[in-house]
């Protein structure tokens, strides 16, 4: 199919992974494209920051599979991620996720329990309802609601049973993913995908100089659509169809529109139509990300370190060049400390350097020797990093999840999903609504063009 000279084109509102992804699936099929970045460069969340002393720093996305570097075609440019793991910190022993907490008695004496109580079980309503039937009441009292109480910022009775969708399946599968990984020697991706099944060929990888690469590579065809510095201030809406995009005061007509704009921000750029306000309650949680540079390696006992007890003011510490030694420098280390806060919270305009400090001070309990090694911080804040399963509006959330409400609009990507995903199901969610939105055009193109008489007629 190609699209019509008289079809204006798609717009697309953000350059991320699912922005890029849209436009060059669309332009592949003859569907002319414009695309509008907000920000001076493209990449969103995947984007990586090398410095002059050659620590690399990931901003959002730390890796992703060999199987979303093979459909992009940069396989041949990503490096083999050999092992990942990661375990929890309880009291003073660290205990490995999952197996380890299943080693200790009294967590699996409360699960076991829990499970036996057949007679007593009803649909969870919150969160944490889902954490004491599933994993049992001490599990989720101890590590399931405090991690994700610092995850979102909302006591664990105030979520969905939905903020649990992004836990690894069943115990069997883990295990089985885990010794593959073993065998292979390679890090086999668990709990990665929903949207493709996990198996033991399908492992993670870094794509050379950072995430971005990917990013760059499907850029690398829409030089000449991509706007930067161009955010759109708004998407109008005529008789409930998206008709045309507003960009630094300018109209631009559009065949549909592809967001991928967090949710909250498309109720507000929507013009004409109220039926997508219920998205402005929608909650994202800010994070502000302190990668501390430090002397030596191997500080964590594993890539990524749990810490959901209320002594830590971070909840999750995570040391990448562990599993991706090019990260860093030889003989030295990057952790990255991770804090839940609020835009404009003491902890969020807390200068970098005070931040390094305070990350240092408390990691005396995991790192004693932390200050000796210290060398420095790097701090990102993301104000826009996790969203907020809140049982508040979690009825709108299954609406929203359901399908778009407004024809010709297409809420694409991690945030204007509203959906805790990676990068491959990023890729494929994408691609699978531009395939609907290709075949929409189809239809609306034949309905538009006339009905060429055919050789009989034409004779009669
Ligand atoms: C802390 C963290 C760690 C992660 N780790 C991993 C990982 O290890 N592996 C993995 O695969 N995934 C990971 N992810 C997820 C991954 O980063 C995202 O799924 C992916 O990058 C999202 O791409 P996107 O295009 O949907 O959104 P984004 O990357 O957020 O892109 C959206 C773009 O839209 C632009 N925009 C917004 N509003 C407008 C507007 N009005 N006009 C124009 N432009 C606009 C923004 O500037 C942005 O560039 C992680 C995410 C986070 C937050």
């Amino acid at each position: 199919m190609t699209s019509s000279s008289t079809q204006a084109p798609v717009a697309i509102v953000g350059g991320g992974l699912a922005g890029l992804t849209a436009a060059s699936y669309l332009r592949r099929h003859g569907i002319a494209v414009r695309l509008f970045e907000a920000g001076p460069r493209i990449a969103g969340l995947a984007q990586s920051f090398q410095d002059a002393d050659g620590f690399t720093y990931d901003f959002g996305a730390h890796f992703i599979t060999n199987r979303l570097a093979a459909a992009l075609s940069i396989g041949a440019l990503c490096r083999d991620v050999h092992l990942y793991g990661e375990s929890v910190l309880l009291g003073a022993r660290v205990r490995n996720y999952p197996f380890g907490l299943l080693s200790n008695p009294r967590l699996v004496a409360s699960a076991a329990a829990k499970r036996l109580q057949f007679w007593n079980r009803k649909p969870a309503q919150s969160a944490a309802q889902w954490f004491a039937d599933k994993y049992g009441p001490a599990l989720a009292a101890e590590v399931a609601n405090p991690l994700a109480e610092a995850w979102s910022g909302l006591p664990a009775t105030e979520l969905s049973p939905a903020a649990a969708d992004s836990i690894p399946g069943s115990i069997a599968e883990t295990l089985m993913l885990k010794a593959m990984g073993r065998f292979t020697h390679r890090a086999v991706a668990i709990g990665y995908s929903r949207e493709v099944p996990p198996s033991p060929n399908v492992w993670h990888v870094y794509p050379e100089g950072g995430l971005g690469l990917l990013c760059q590579h499907l850029a690398s065809e829409l030089a000449d659509v991509i706007e930067l510095e161009s955010p759109v201030e708004a998407i109008e809406v005529e008789n409930n169809r998206a008709i045309s995009v507003q960009v630094r005061g300018q109209r631009h007509p559009a065949a549909a529109v592809v967001s991928t704009a967090p949710c909250h921000i498309l109720a507000k750029l929507v013009r004409g139509s109220d039926s997508l306000q219920y998205l402005s309650q929608f909650r994202y949680r800010p994070m502000v990300f302190v990668n501390l540079r430090m002397e030596g390696r191997g500080l964590c006992p594993d890539v990524v370190l749990w810490t959901p007890e209320k002594r830590f003011p971070f909840f999750r510490l995570t040391e990448t060049p562990l599993c991706m030694p090019w990260l860093a420098p030889a003989g030295k280390t990057l952790l990255t400390v991770d804090i839940g806060c609020q835009v404009g919270d003491p902890t969020w305009t807390m200068p970098d350097e005070q931040l390094g400090e305070f990350c240092i001070e408390q990691l005396k309990p995991i790192v004693p020797d932390a200050r000796q090694r210290y060398l420095g911080c790097r701090v990102l804040r993301t104000p826009v990093a996790y969203p907020v399963f809140a049982r508040a509006y979690e009825s709108d959330r299954q609406r929203f999840a359901a399908g778009q409400e407004i024809h010709g609009l297409y809420s694409v990507g991690r945030n204007a999903e509203f959906s805790h995903i990676f990068m491959e199901d990023v890729y494929w969610r994408t691609l699978k609504k531009m395939r609907r939105l290709r075949q929409s055009l189809a239809l609306a193109q034949d309905a538009e063009t006339p009905i060429e008489p055919t050789r009989e007629a034409a004779c009669t």
